[in-house]
């Protein structure tokens, strides 16, 4: 069934989806494009990030988009703010970057500081240059099949879907977890390759018999480990958004190790595909993120792009 890329767990059956491999591609294929969209615009897509205060992950995730972001051959644009930055200050550089015609798109790290209205800060970046797709005109164009920005993780997600299970169409699709940035926009997005989608959250009852009707089951909890074999549909394809640090003491005192929402071993045991964590949907959402850009630079111009 695998088109690319897919290795078998060495343990088990299940095809362990290579998010590292396919998200290099991608990144390749976007810088390509990138050079050729420079060259007939007179200059590279341009990123801007802001980030406000200093939440050491958010700076690592910042410097991260930055390195990737040159790497692809695009313009980076860097603004740091104090974390007692107040929010019309922070609303008066948005409003610069989004009337700067030199820059393609806008991201706002987030979480913002509690002086902050997150929300109202996301709704002032211009839709066009709304490269994360938080932007309520990009999650009602989503919702209603119109050309959008789309939020960088699903989208991720739902690539390694489609490269390891070619069409999605009447597959039944379990979706655990609702938030505004991973959930519903994956929802919607499987709604729209004719997958038959549940939603599950904190108040789903039962939630191991829901799982375990799903052909496709994405798990976006921010709960390591949650997800266990018994919750997995033989054969199933499971997509494990999750990014959860974990105390691991087997590596010495004081150390950390990455897990997912899924347990790997137990669900490997069962499903026929999974993706890793690290290594899985970690690496497709700055490789979206940079598609994101070059989609949204090439619109402003309104340039073709070929098939990303
Ligand atoms: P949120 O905390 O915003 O949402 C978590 C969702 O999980 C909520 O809808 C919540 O339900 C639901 N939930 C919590 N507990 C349970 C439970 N016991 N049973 C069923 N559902 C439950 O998280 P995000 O969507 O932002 O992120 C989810 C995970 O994905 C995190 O681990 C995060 O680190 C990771 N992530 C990874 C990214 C990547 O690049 N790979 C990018 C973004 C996130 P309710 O709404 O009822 O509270």
């Amino acid at each position: 069934m695998t088109q690319t890329g897919a290795t078998q767990a060495p343990t088990t059956g299940a095809a362990v989806i290579d998010g590292k491999a396919f998200s290099d591609r991608l990144v390749t294929r976007v810088a390509d494009a990138a050079s050729a969209l420079a060259a007939r615009i007179g200059r590279a897509p341009a990123l801007a990030v802001v980030l406000v205060g200093d939440n050491p992950a958010s700076a690592v995730y910042v410097r991260n988009k930055i390195e990737r972001t040159t790497a692809a051959g695009m313009r980076s644009i860097e603004r740091r703010l104090d974390a007692t930055t107040g929010q019309d200050e922070l609303l008066a550089i948005i409003d610069e970057l989004n009337a700067d015609d030199g820059v393609d798109g806008i991201l706002v790290q987030l979480p913002l500081p509690p002086q902050i209205d997150e929300a109202a800060v996301i709704n002032a970046i211009s839709p066009d240059k709304d490269v994360d797709g938080f932007h309520v005109v990009n999650a009602g164009r989503l919702a209603t099949g119109q050309d959008a920005l789309v939020p960088c993780t699903p989208y991720g997600c739902l690539m390694l879907l489609q490269d390891h299970l070619g069409d999605l169409s009447g597959l039944n699709a379990v979706v655990v977890g609702r938030s505004n940035i991973v959930g519903k926009p994956m929802a919607q997005l499987l709604v729209q390759q004719s997958c038959t989608v549940t939603i599950a959250h904190s108040r789903t009852r039962d939630l191991q018999a829901v799982c375990a009707a799903a052909d496709i089951l994405v798990a976006a909890v921010g709960r390591p480990e949650m997800i266990t074999g018994d919750f997995i549909k033989p054969g199933a394809t499971v997509i494990d958004v999750g990014i959860n640090r974990v105390p691991a003491p087997e590596r010495g005192e004081g150390k950390f190790r990455l897990t997912g929402d899924v347990d790997f071993a137990s669900a490997a045991a069962v499903a026929g595909a999974i993706t890793p964590v690290p290594g899985g949907v970690g690496p497709m959402t700055i490789a979206c993120l940079l598609r994101n850009t070059l989609v949204a630079a090439a619109r402003r111009f309104d340039a073709e792009l070929a098939d990303l």
